[in-house]
């Protein structure tokens, strides 16, 4: 299969899953209402209404918030409020449909590579271009060579640049734009990372649990996600294609 057709591919699983989500959300906020409203009665002759108002306002925030994601997904142009729609996209969507998804018997790479395809655009159709000092190019340690004794986490300057592993590569694109470059080994690192840099757009390497779980985590600002390749398995000598890398980075980077 072709690139463009798995991500063709990707995309209507996430619409699919979206639309099955909103449909569940919206007859389980109806049946909220429709159930208790005998008993709620007898507590004041408003009170089902006061829940009624409430439900009504949720069911018509999912309403909103899916039909902006959707229109989102298939239109070529950014919609009004698109940061608010990736919010509550990334926020409150997200883990319902990886829910739905799973009981539906979609495996868990399915569904997280489908929701980084669709944030991924969102994301290009939401930014603009930003000065390098502005852009962070946050990878995985897992891409350092397995037998290398240098500590990166610290200083990625402290690689010799000897070509064993993608390090090599990611500090000449570094070097090349002035992009800030940052190897972290967990969350906790990542998001100490984001505090010093302070980046209007984060550039991800990682697999795609951490990169899901990344852009969940460090909404409200923007990440765009690259995929590691793992030849040997998750989280040992893992690769990058550089090429994928420097076109996000051309495409954000202003002129
Ligand atoms: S390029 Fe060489 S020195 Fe740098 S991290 Fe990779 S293996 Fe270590």
């Amino acid at each position: 299969m072709t690139e463009a057709l798995q991500g063709t591919v990707r995309k209507r699983l996430f619409i699919g899953l979206i639309a099955g989500t909103c449909l569940l959300v919206c007859a389980l906020l109806a049946m909220l209402w429709v159930v208790p409203y005998v008993g709620l009665r007898n507590i004041h002759p408003s009170a089902p209404w006061v829940l009624g108002v409430i439900l009504g306002a949720l069911l018509l925030l999912v309403l909103w918030a899916s039909a902006g994601l959707l229109l989102s997904v298939v239109l070529p142009w950014p919609l009004p409020l698109a940061r608010r729609v990736r919010g509550v996209t990334v926020k409150l969507l997200v883990p319902m449909m990886s829910l739905l998804g799973r009981t539906l018997g979609f495996s868990k790479e399915d569904i997280h590579t489908s929701f980084i395809k669709v944030n991924n655009e969102m994301v290009l159709r939401e930014l603009g271009r930003y000065e390098p000092s502005r852009i962070l190019l946050l990878v995985p340690h897992c891409l350092q060579n397995s037998r290398c004794e240098m500590r990166l986490t610290h200083d990625v300057d402290n690689c010799k640049r000897c070509g064993l592993c993608p390090i090599f590569g990611l500090l000449e694109l570094r070097d090349r734009y002035g992009v800030h470059l940052a190897v972290a080994t967990g969350g906790t690192i990542a998001r100490r990372i984001v505090v010093e840099k302070r980046p209007k757009v984060i550039i991800a390497v990682a697999c795609y649990r951490d990169l899901s779980s990344g852009i969940q985590d460090a909404y409200p600002l923007p990440v765009f996600g690259v995929l590691n390749e793992r030849p040997f398995g998750p989280c040992l000598d893992t690769t990058v294609p550089l090429d994928n890398l420097e076109a996000a980075l051309l495409r954000f980077l202003k002129a």
